[in-house]
């Protein structure tokens, strides 16, 4: 008996010999510049050329997907690897959208995917294709291989990302393709991932992100003509709402992840601001946090809540006083924060009763900051360990917002880990010659690929 068990075990097929990453991350690089080729500039998108290749690359290897379509040619790609069942699904997300890119202020042709000096360039290199090439690679592997799960790996290329809009095409899926889309854990954009000295030096894990709140300032009054004072006019009190929306300042909330966030930022700034930094949880923490605001706006934005008006629409003639005015107003609200509580007290600010405050979107339920502890973010630095080694992997508080809500919202929990950007390149995502290292490719494959055998490959 004891014999015949050692036989079958030693019938099992030998732990193979590690994938070939060099190999894995020329195919992320070429998936990736082959989805740049394909224009999916939103508006319109056009994501269904991004949904159909994806479908024709995975088939290829015998893995099936499904093409989701809400409008014309606003469409996903979404497929599967079987696991036993033994624990919930992981979900890979990316999306194929991209910002448009016009030519002007380009060196080279956005959609051509030119590989020059070792980076690639292209509209989608940093944000978001490159994403998708890896994990379809993962996807890929991990079906060659054989591997056996005990969670579903779940890959998700979803169309819209960059509309931001309420109605936009994730909140669509989750409405009408939850079941095929519901898991424990997330990977998607988000996060940021420092590439430098050739290697991967840090990585920074999106645990949360300030939530993107549109709303619409109305003002209605009595029209008339503008000889004749008129207390009403809604251009006056429109105006007297947006001054004292400038002159607000929502207060300041050290969170755990917003100093972690913020700390990291500033370790190679000014010392003025390492020491404001190093305030935010001493006894005088709200004045350590208006001073980071000050020296540093785009850290002060992440200790607390921001509103910025963006549109005034008013009026149509000089002489005549209208009987409406209108203001957009951008909102961006730390994890966590209850959304009618926050318009309460905005409409508090205004202090004008003739301008209703109203927000546009479907309602929405307070998101907290993933735990930056537990089997995903051990399975991480594992990973991070092997293809990222001596890289420090930090908790991370994202200013800019992705569609991680819809899925967070939902219960899943969802974690940005960005392909590796040089410092220098990290402003060209939504700018001219948008481009990534290609010798980062092959780490962040790894990466993604390790992360996934660890959370979810069978003991
Ligand atoms: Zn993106």
């Amino acid at each position: 008996m004891r014999a015949l068990l050692l036989a079958a075990l030693l019938a099992e097929p030998a732990a193979a010999a590690e994938p070939d990453w060099a190999a894995l991350g020329k195919d992320a690089t070429r998936v990736t510049a082959e989805l740049i080729r394909l224009d999916t500039s939103n508006p319109p998108g056009n994501e269904i050329l991004a949904a159909e290749y994806l479908k024709g690359a995975l088939e290829a290897e015998g893995i099936a997907g499904d093409i989701l379509t809400s409008t014309g040619t606003r469409s996903s790609f979404v497929a599967r690897l079987k696991g036993d069942g033994s624990a919930r699904p992981l979900l890979h997300i990316c999306h194929t959208d991209v910002v448009p890119a016009n030519g002007a202020g380009w060196t080279v042709d956005p959609f051509a995917a030119v590989e020059k000096d070792g980076l690639l360039y292209g509209r989608g290199a940093a944000d978001i294709k490159s994403m998708c090439g890896a994990q379809l690679v993962v996807l890929r592997e991990l079906k060659r291989r054989n591997i056996a799960l005990k969670r579903d790996v779940i890959f998700l290329a979803q169309a819209d990302e960059e509309s931001g809009e309420p109605d936009r095409h994730a909140v669509w899926l989750a409405a009408h393709h939850w079941g095929e889309l519901d898991a424990e854990y997330g990977v998607n954009e988000g996060g940021s991932t420092l590439w430098e000295g050739g290697r991967i030096a840090r990585l920074d894990l999106q645990c949360a992100e300030k939530r993107y709140v549109d709303l619409k300032l109305v003002a209605r009054g009595t029209p008339g003509h503008a000889s004749i004072p008129n207390a009403t006019n809604p251009v006056h009190a429109l105006s007297r709402a947006v001054a004292r929306l400038s002159e607000w300042a929502p207060p300041f909330e050290t969170s755990e992840l917003a100093v972690q966030t913020v700390r990291s930022a500033a370790a190679p700034g000014p010392a003025a601001l390492r020491e404001a930094a190093a305030g935010l949880t001493g006894k005088d923490a709200k004045a350590s946090a208006a001073k980071v605001a000050k020296l540093a706006p785009e850290l002060g934005a992440l200790l607390r809540d921001t509103c910025a008006a963006t549109v005034f629409k008013a009026g149509y003639k000089s002489n005549v006083v209208p009987a409406d005015a209108e203001a957009d107003v951008n909102c961006r609200l730390l994890p966590g924060r209850d959304l009618n509580a926050f318009l309460t007290e905005l409409r508090a600010v205004l202090a004008e009763p003739s301008v209703s405050v109203k927000y546009l979107g479907p309602p929405l339920d307070a998101i907290p900051a993933m735990p930056f502890d537990g089997p995903f973010v051990e399975a991480l630095k594992s990973a991070a360990a092997e293809a990222a080694p001596g890289a420090p992997v930090s908790a991370f508080l994202s200013p800019w917002s992705t569609d991680a809500e819809v899925f967070r919202a939902r219960g899943v929990k969802v974690y940005g880990i960005d392909p590796p950007l040089r410092p220098e390149d990290k402003d060209r995502a939504h700018g001219n010659d948008e481009r990534l290292p290609v010798a980062g490719m092959e780490p962040y494959t790894r990466l993604l690929y390790l992360l996934t055998v660890k959370l979810a490959a069978r003991d």
